[in-house]
């Protein structure tokens, strides 16, 4: 992970805080083509829309098909605050896209959640190597985790 990944990851985090803002749950992403240019981002909206599925990495799955040929997707990157779900891996895999750098990683998120107290989601967060193997990935981003805890602190209404 170097400079430009790390800005990228940092941009996911703006976008994660931006969902905060809106009442959503803290999570950002953002497609980069291989030229570095940004061709995509969203976060989270799973409150607002009240649809479980609303997370940005599915968001990017749909924009990259209907967007981008197959060459091109396999050559672009995609960051994200949090490691893709099961969900959204399995769209990643399918639609064929490059590399996935990630600022926190699903064993972290559950800790965190796990010292605030929260259950299991009702989706097992398997890494995303267990749903893509052939997927390149890279995380977490020791720089981010306090941050990243932070936002989903935040989320359920505790101090980061
Ligand atoms: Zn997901």
């Amino acid at each position: 992970m170097n400079e430009t990944d790390l800005r990228h990851l940092r941009r996911c985090a703006e976008l994660a805080a931006r969902a905060l803002s809106e009442g959503d749950e803290p999570f950002g992403s953002v497609l980069v083509g291989p030229d570095g240019a940004v061709l995509f981002e969203d976060h989270n909206h799973v409150v607002a829309t009240g649809d479980h599925t609303r997370h940005p990495e599915f968001e990017i799955a749909r924009w990259a098909a209907a967007h981008l040929t197959p060459r091109e997707r396999a050559a672009a990157t995609v960051y994200t605050s949090g490691e893709h779900c099961p969900m959204c891996a399995a769209a990643h895999g399918w639609v064929g896209l490059g590399r996935i750098v990630y600022a926190a990683s699903s064993e972290q998120l559950g800790q965190w959640l796990a010292e605030m107290g929260l259950g299991e989601p009702p989706v097992r967060p398997l890494p995303v190597r267990d749903i893509v193997p052939g997927a390149v990935v890279d995380g977490p981003a020791p720089e981010l985790a306090a941050e990243i805890r932070a936002l989903h602190r935040r989320f359920r209404g505790l101090s980061g």
